[in-house]
This record gives C-alpha cells, sequence and structure tokens, in this order.
C-alpha cells in the first residue's frame, strides 16, 4: 500500500520547484521588483498634432497592461485546454471517467479565463467598462474555478465511486451540465448592465470577494485533493494537491495586494494562476506515460505468455502424439505373436495325441480365456489409438440416421433384453459420421449390457447454450457419484470380467470422439437408479 503511494506521488523536486515558484514573486518584492504595468497619462490635447501612425503607436503603448493581462490569461487556457485533451486520451487508454470528469471541471474554469479575456480585449460584445469588468469576472471566475473542482473531485469521493460505473454516457452528460453552466456564467456578466464593486484600494482586503475562492481552494487543497488522493491514488490526483498552493497563493496576491487593474500582484496573481492549471497537466501528463508504459509492459508479458502456451501446447501435442504413436505401435505388434500364443494353445487343446492331465487340462483352459482377453484388450488400444491418427471429416450428418443404423446393428443385444427403446426428434448436425456412430453405439451397447430387469431407453437431443445436447438415458445399475469422471480414462471399470464383460476402452473412446467433434461427454448417474450419458455439439453451420 506504502509503495502503491509513493509511486504515485509526484517527485519532490517538482513540488520543491513548485514552492519556490509561488514563493519567489514575494522574495522579488521585498527585493524591490516591480511586476506592475505602469502607462503614462494621455495628453489628450497633444493627439490631434499627431500623425495617424504615431497615434496609434501612442494609443499602442497606452495598452501593455491588456496585452500582459491577455497573454496571462489565455496561456492558462491553453493549459486548461490540453489538460483535458490529455485526459480524454488517458480515458480512452484506461476507461476510468475520473480524470476526464476532474478535467473537464478545469477546461470549463479555464474557458471562463478564456472569455474574461477575449470581453477585456473587447473581442466580444460586452456592455461594461473593464475597471468593472475585468475584477468582477475575475472573482466570478475563480469562485467558478474553485466551485466546479470541488464539485468535480466531490462527485467521486465515498459513495461517489460508483459514478465511474456508468462509463462514457456519465461522462459526456456531466462535461456538457459543466459547460452549459459556464457560458450561463460568461453570458450573464456580458451582458450586465452595472456589475457591483470589487475592489477597495484604500482596505487591509482590497478584494474582499476574492476571499471566497481563498477559501474555497484552501477547503480544497487542504481537505478534498488529500481525501480524494487517498482514495484514489495518482499522480494526477497528488499534483492537484500540489496545484492548491498556487491557487492559494494567486488568492493571498489579490485580496492582499492589487489595488488597481495590471498592477504588480495582479500581474503576479495572473502567472501563477498559470502554474496552478500547469501543476496538474503536468501530473497527467505523467500518469499518462505511466498508464503507456503499464499497458506495453502488460502487453508484452501477455505476448510472452501466449508464446509460452503455444510452445507447451506444441509440446503437448507432440508427446501426445508419441504416446499414441506408441500405443499403436505396440498394440499392433502385439497381435502377431498372441496370434502364435493362441493358435498353439488351441493345436494344444485340439490335440489328441499329447497326454495332459486334469490340472493340465484347467491350466490350459485358463491360458485360453487369458489370451482372448489380451486379444481384446490389444484390439481395443489398437482402435483407441487408431482415432488420434484418423482424420476427422466434419459434414452435415442426420443423428436420427445414425442412431437407427447403431440400433439395427444392436438389434440381437435389443432383443435379448427385450429392451424398449425411445427416440426423440434428433437433428442435423455437424459431425464425422463414423466417429459418431461409434460414439452412439458404445453408449447404447453400455445402456444394453449394464440393465436391470426390463431395460428402457430413451435418446433425445436438446439445444441450448448454441449447441446440441445429446442425451442416453437408461434406467440400468447406474453406479456412484465418486465414479462419473473415472469411467471416462482408459482401462477403467467398475466390474470384473465375471459380472460383465468388457475392456475398459469404450468410453474412454467416446470422451475422445466427443472432443474431436468440438464437445464434451459427462454423465448423470445414480447406484440403482440408472444414469445418462450426454454429449454436446455443434449444430449444422
Ligand atoms: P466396458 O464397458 O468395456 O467396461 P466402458 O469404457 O464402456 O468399458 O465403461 C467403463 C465402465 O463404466 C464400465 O465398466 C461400467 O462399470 C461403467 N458404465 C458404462 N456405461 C454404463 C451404464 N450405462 N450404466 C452403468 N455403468 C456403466
Amino acid at each position: 500500500m506504502q509503495e502503491e503511494f509513493t509511486l504515485k506521488r509526484m517527485p519532490t523536486g517538482f513540488v520543491l520547484g513548485v514552492v519556490i515558484v509561488c514563493l519567489s514573486p514575494f522574495v522579488l518584492t521585498l527585493l524591490g521588483f516591480d511586476f506592475g504595468n505602469h502607462t503614462q497619462e494621455l495628453v489628450w490635447s497633444e493627439l490631434p498634432q499627431l500623425t495617424a501612425t504615431e497615434q496609434t503607436n501612442v494609443l499602442f503603448y497606452r495598452l501593455p497592461g491588456a496585452f500582459t493581462h491577455a497573454l496571462l490569461e489565455w496561456t492558462a487556457f491553453c493549459a486548461a485546454l490540453f489538460t483535458v485533451l490529455l485526459a480524454f486520451s488517458q480515458f480512452r487508454m484506461s476507461g476510468d471517467v475520473t480524470t476526464p470528469i476532474i478535467g473537464m471541471a478545469l477546461f470549463c474554469a479555464g474557458s471562463m479565463d478564456a472569455f474574461q479575456t477575449l470581453a477585456a480585449a473587447h473581442l466580444i460584445d460586452d456592455d461594461v467598462a473593464n475597471q468593472d469588468l475585468i475584477p468582477f469576472t475575475w472573482v466570478i471566475g475563480r469562485i467558478f474555478n474553485a466551485l466546479i473542482m470541488i464539485v468535480g473531485v466531490g462527485l467521486f469521493l465515498g459513495k461517489g465511486v460508483q459514478y465511474r460505473r456508468f462509463g462514457t454516457p456519465f461522462l459526456l452528460l456531466v462535461s456538457l451540465l459543466f459547460i452549459l453552466l459556464a457560458y450561463g456564467i460568461i453570458s450573464y456578466c456580458a451582458h450586465s448592465d452595472i456589475l457591483p464593486q470589487t475592489q477597495y484600494p484604500d482596505n487591509f482586503i482590497t478584494r474582499p470577494y476574492d476571499l471566497i475562492p481563498l477559501l474555497l481552494f484552501a477547503f480544497a487543497g487542504l481537505y478534498l485533493y488529500p481525501k480524494f488522493y487517498r482514495q484514489q491514488p495518482s499522480l494526477f490526483a497528488h499534483a492537484l494537491i500540489i496545484s492548491a498552493v498556487p491557487e492559494v497563493v494567486v488568492q493571498l496576491n489579490m485580496v492582499f495586494g492589487s489595488t488597481a487593474l495590471f498592477d504588480h500582484h495582479f500581474n503576479i496573481a495572473h502567472f501563477l494562476k498559470i502554474v496552478a492549471y500547469v501543476v496538474p497537466m503536468l501530473g497527467l501528463t505523467l500518469d499518462y506515460i505511466r498508464t503507456y508504459q503499464e499497458q506495453q509492459r502488460s502487453a508484452a508479458a501477455l505476448d510472452e505468455l501466449n508464446q509460452k502456451l503455444a510452445s507447451s501446447n506444441a509440446e503437448l501435442a507432440a508427446s501426445n502424439a508419441e504416446l499414441e504413436q506408441f500405443a499403436y505401435i505396440a498394440s499392433h505388434d502385439l497381435q502377431e505373436p498372441l496370434r502364435t500364443v493362441t493358435s498353439f494353445l488351441q493345436l494344444l487343446q485340439s490335440d489328441t495325441d499329447t497326454k495332459v492331465s486334469q490340472d493340465g487340462e484347467k491350466y490350459l483352459s485358463f491360458a485360453m480365456e487369458g489370451s482372448a482377453r489380451m486379444k481384446c484388450l490389444v484390439e481395443g488400444l489398437l482402435d483407441f489409438s487408431r482415432l488420434g491418427s484418423s482424420q476427422t471429416d466434419l459434414q452435415r450428418v442426420d443423428s436420427a440416421a445414425v442412431v437407427q443404423t447403431v440400433l439395427q446393428d444392436l438389434e440381437v443385444s435389443i432383443r435379448d433384453g427385450a429392451a424398449q427403446i425411445e427416440v426423440g426428434r434428433l437433428p442435423m448436425v455437424q459431425a464425422d459420421k463414423n466417429l459418431l456412430y461409434q460414439l452412439l453405439q458404445n453408449l447404447l451397447a453400455n445402456a444394453l449390457k449394464y440393465r436391470a430387469d426390463q431395460s428402457k431407453i430413451h435418446i433425445k437431443a436438446e439445444w441450448f447454450e448454441e449447441r446440441w445436447h445429446f442425451s442416453v438415458q437408461d434406467n440400468g445399475i447406474g453406479m456412484e457419484q465418486k465414479h462419473h469422471e473415472r469411467i471416462f480414462q482408459i482401462f477403467q471399470r467398475l466390474h470384473g470380467q465375471n459380472e460383465y464383460s468388457g475392456v475398459g476402452i469404450g468410453l474412454a473412446m467416446c470422451k475422445k470422439i466427443a472432443e474431436r467433434l468440438g464437445g464434451q461427454i459427462w454423465v448423470e448417474s445414480e447406484l440403482g437408479v440408472g444414469s445418462t450419458f450426454f454429449f454436446s455439439l455443434a449444430a449444422v453451420r
């Protein structure tokens, strides 16, 4: 946790730098520096004697204060604009609406500054003189700035965190509200006939209205921003806390210093206001770079993981293929010596010339049984390993027709067990006809083999979750839950040869076939009640 906070903290050098920049105007003031714009009184009577160019020059040189003001305000607006653009780019990367909403709040505050500049330069329509307009719109802009930031940040405190999940629509709605609010205030100021007095040059508090934003910024810097940072630590959130320092110093300059337009404290305040915009902008830039780096890193890690996965998959496939090849060769090559053993045992049994004791005959018949069983095992293993190497020929298959063929082939067993077979409506599926035949044949043969007295078997298919789910249900001997997975492993049987014949390969084959057809197989069963085997298949494309 501590480490998280350390990582999401602006560098100490940066914090110190901001504090020094904020304090330096005080120091420079003490050293006698003056940042005010001073112009000599205009002597109107002299104007007519001057040429047109000279007149323009005289008037032009009367405006350094206005130019400085316009430049400073415009720079602050550009920083706010850049911040909101950056906030939206980060939103695209992280999907978190917090930053763009706060960025939008900053931008709305910045647009108020832009308006103030345009109005002061008379570039937009207004009905008020600059002496009233600039100080009033300044203080309104500052209150708006502080309030909108408090609302913007406050939205995400406490339970407000839930707003984050509303995503883009919420972001757009809040942004629109902020812009409408900024526009409303701007339009009101521009068209007011009389604006209240905001400057009192002779008082200790020269701009009393500026006390309001001073308190608001102090509240934000001391309480709100730190709380927000603790809740959602980020470089941007930390930079917001730091930005409260220049904001407060700006207000101190205005409340206790500035007595006239474009004077020493007025210009310092305007300059520090830019610093207050630039600090969160830099925090956001660093956040943006970090988010980008993290994304690059996780993309690289994902790539590496994918490569590892692909190579282990290839290794697994190779070792599986090797095992299948081994099983195939072993079972194939075992057939020959097995045939020899069986035929010599048969010769021995049928040879009347060879005298065999009673015990010897018994042993001979055990040996014959053993070799017959081994033959079944070897053949089963061969079939199983052949499955791995054969091609899967996926095509449109009528599963109802396949079931009918299986039932015809199992006719003898069905008749022997007097089994009642019910077949529901079966669909066309995407499968390999031979494999589907083997799968159904194994399941139905088992349902007939592991039957109770009166065998009832129900075959049907249901469509859900974009797949066909086939089921073969019987009312046979069933099995306990603990065997439900085990029976699908090769050579796993629940009964001895003397109870039910078999080699324990059928269900392992079924599992392999279901997987090759892109589906799955599983069983639901209860001992003494019956079993239902399910397998899923894709529909026809
Ligand atoms: P085999 O039938 O040759 O033993 P299988 O792989 O087909 O091999 O089946 C494995 C085991 O699963 C069987 O030995 C049997 O115990 C159990 N089993 C399979 N199908 C059923 C069924 N329909 N009802 C009860 N048990 C079954």
